[in-house]
Parts: structure tokens; sequence; C-alpha cells
């Protein structure tokens, strides 16, 4: 790599280039070829296939595919102060993704056809990598009237969901995922009861009992998973339950699957690690919605992303500006960030599970997360001859996230301070560089 840096600038088509010595998936090294903006050969010594060919010294760094998040807060518009189209999308493919999912939860919120298409233009304008907008499920996400599902999937919405609020009302939920059914298209639930999650702030259990924060039930979530995964089967839409945090909500979903219903789930990075004992320390980083929860829950979340329950990793990069997040903790701010971390993290608890599987990493943060959203066609694409030379390349080397190395405008990360084996060093977005680690931010 540090032959590339002499050759890659952010922007650069990589032409026809020959990256050496790279380990497709974590397996054998090969010789990459790519050439108008595919791969063309991964084999070993292939140089002398292609002698006008650039050579870049890759050796060593592992190739994976470009990863896709399913649930990504960018905060443009209307929340700048905290993150923008540029600075989320660059902290992504800092992160090696090639493709977000914009939560509609902006200001205005992404309930129309028209708000759709706006983020679209943006996202042409200052994405550094792709932007797919999800639609809101009620006007303004206030849980009372359907928005036009068909309008926004015809701009380009697939994904529907008023996350950061939970669709409480189960009459608005069933007609919603009738909708979407109609044009295979995708309820995206943030399961949270208001009824029974009440004024929670911090998880159910010691960490709420030591601090005196308003304790938050795990059923909050739960049932409201079991009740719509029932709903889900008796319409057939594709339910997707977002950032799943507790034992139970793995157990439905397990067994909502084992039943042939049409659910999927996420996870993020920070439930798969962290747990309540940090909240309990009631540093405004740790709060994040769903809470941290038990060490039990923990454990639960990385077996059920190992046995396929849990289909895919997503971050919930959730930005929030310094002086919000120095509130106390009943008053900050839900969220972390989290799109420059999430391989790191879940390399490293798939290391700790002794199960690092780098085609597993590419199930869960690729090729899945691509599936659900409907974008398969050319996102999350395997690392084969002919497909778009969509990549990432990662480095086997010690780095300590800091915060000064990050891309995102916002500082709530709760990994700062943390270190981890292996870090995302470069991207690729169909054989156009949109990331390479060290280049002057
Ligand atoms: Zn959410």
């Amino acid at each position: 790599m540090k032959t590339a840096a002499a050759h890659w600038s952010i922007g650069s088509s990589l032409g026809d280039m020959i990256l050496t010595g790279v380990l497709p998936y974590g397996g054998p090294p090969a010789d990459v070829l790519i050439s108008d903006g595919k791969f063309v050969s991964f084999v070993s010594q292939d140089q002398a296939r292609n002698p006008e060919a650039q050579v870049v010294d890759c050796q060593g760094l592992i190739m994976m595919p470009g990863f896709v998040d399913l649930h990504t807060h960018l905060r443009e518009p209307g929340g700048e102060a905290a993150e923008t189209i540029s600075t989320g999308t660059r902290s992504a493919t800092a992160g090696g993704y090639t493709d977000v999912f914009a939560m509609a939860n902006t200001d205005p919120v992404t309930d129309s056809a028209e708000r759709v298409r706006n983020l679209v233009a943006l996202a042409n304008l200052h994405g550094a990598c792709r932007v797919h907008p999800v639609g809101a499920l009620t006007k303004n996400l206030e849980g009372n009237e359907s928005a036009p599902y068909a309008e926004m999937a015809a701009a380009g919405a697939h994904i529907f969901s008023d996350d950061g609020r939970c669709l409480d009302n189960a009459n608005l939920t069933r007609q919603g995922l009738q909708a979407v059914a109609a044009f295979g298209g995708v309820l995206a639930q943030h399961a949270q009861s208001a009824d029974l999650a009440g004024q929670g702030q911090i998880n159910a259990g010691p960490a709420a009992q030591s601090t005196g924060i308003p304790a938050w039930l795990g059923v909050a979530e739960e049932t409201i998973i079991a009740r719509d995964a029932i709903l889900a089967a008796e319409t057939g839409a594709h339910l997707h339950v977002c950032h799943i945090s507790t034992r139970r909500s793995a157990d439905i979903v397990r067994w909502a699957k084992s039943q042939g219903w049409p659910v999927t789930a996420e996870v993020t990075p920070h439930h798969l690690l962290l747990s309540d004992e940090l909240a309990a320390l009631a540093d405004t980083r740790y709060k994040v919605n769903p809470p941290l929860r038990s060490v039990d829950d923990v454990l639960a979340l990385r077996a059920a992303l190992l046995d396929g329950t849990i289909d895919a990793v997503a971050t919930d990069h959730a930005p929030h500006t310094a002086e919000t997040k120095a509130r106390n903790w009943c008053d900050a701010p839900f969220g972390m960030t989290g799109l420059e971390t999430a391989l790191s993290v879940v390399a490293k608890v798939l290391e700790d599970a002794e199960h690092l599987d780098w085609n597993l990493v590419a199930a869960v943060m690729s090729e899945a997360p691509a599936r659900i959203g409907g974008i398969s066609e050319f996102a999350g694409r395997p690392l084969a001859v002919g497909e778009p030379a969509s990549f990432c390349l990662i480095e086997d080397q010690q780095w300590t996230v800091t915060s000064e190395n990050r891309y995102s405008k916002s500082d709530n990360n709760p990994f700062r301070g943390n270190s981890f084996r292996y870090k995302v060093v470069a991207t690729a977005l169909e054989g156009r560089l949109v990331h390479l680690a060290n280049e002057s931010r």
C-alpha cells in the first residue's frame, strides 16, 4: 500500500490496474486485474497478461466486497451541524461502504416522492458513495397517517421505516405491510412499544438500579417484534427488524424464520460488543436506542449472527454534536457513530468468538444487506471476474480509534480509545477510488 499511495488519489479511476498480493475473502494471495471498472482476473502472477497495467503492491491486504449499510442517519437535510451527506458518506467509504440507506428521520422527513427525489439529487451532488433513501412509514413520522408508499417506491425508495420511532399502531403497521407487499418493498421496524418503554433511558437491571436512571425493559422491543412477525406472516410482506438488542428478540426472529415467515433482522456492531456495564458509567457516548443490554444479551446476539438468525450487521450510525452529547444523560440524544469502526468491531467480535470467517463477514455486511435493500443487481456482488470492482482493502495492523482520525462530522463514537486489529485502508466503487487511508482529509 505504500506503493499504492504514490499512484492513487481519491476519485482516481483505477484504470487498467493490477493489485498484487491481495487476499480475496482473506484466502490465498492473488493478483487482481481491474479494467473498465470491472474485475478481469484473479490469477497469481497475472502481470504478463497486461503489460500496460499499473501495478500496485497490496501484499497481505484482505480484499472484501464493498459493504452495504441498511441503517445510516446522514442528518441532511436539517441536521447539518451533526452530519451532512458529504461527511456521512465520506465516513461510510472510510469504513469500506459503497452503499448506505439513509433513514427518513431528517428535517423535513423523507415522507413524499418529492423528498425522495430531492435526497437522490443531493446525494448525486455530494455523496462519496451511493445513497439509497428510506421512505417514512407515516407522515412526518407521527404514526397517524400512512405515507404514500407506492409513489415513494416509484421515486426510488425500497425500504420504509419510521426509524427513530416505532410505528406502534398495529393497524397502520398491517396496512403498511400490505402496501409494501404490493411492490415487493420492505417494512423496517424500530421495535419499541411506547407503553412498555415509557420514559426508559437505560437498560432495566443493575445499570438502571446503580444509576437511578429510568429503566428500559427489553419487552418493549420483543412484544413489537412478535406482533409484527405475525402480521408479516399474515400479509406475506417482508418485515425487517432494525437493531435487535435482546436474547428474546433473537429467539422470536429465529422462531419466525423456522416457520418460513418473511422476516429478516439486523444487529449493530455496538450491540455485539458493548454491554450495559458501560452505560452504568453514565457517559453519554454509551446512550443509544435501543440501549446497551446485558452481557447475556450480547452473547445471544453473537450466537444469532453465527447461526444465521440475524441476517445483517447495520451500523445505526447516528451522529450528534458535541454540544448535545455534553448534556446530562437524560437530556442528551440517543445514538452513536459507527460507519468507520463497523468492520473492525465485527472482525473483533468474530475473532473473540473464535469464528473469524471473512466469507461470513461478506455475507452479513455486504451480500445480505444488498439483498434486503433490493440493490443486489449492482451492490454486495461477489469478488469475481466480470463483476463491478467495488471493494475494500483491509489491513491487519493494530490501530486506535481517536477523535482526530475520523471523517464523520461528529465524535460520538463509543470505541474512541479502543484498539482493533483490522482496519479498512482503501475503498473502491466500480473501479473508482473513494477512500484511501492517510490521504489528507
Ligand atoms: Zn432505530
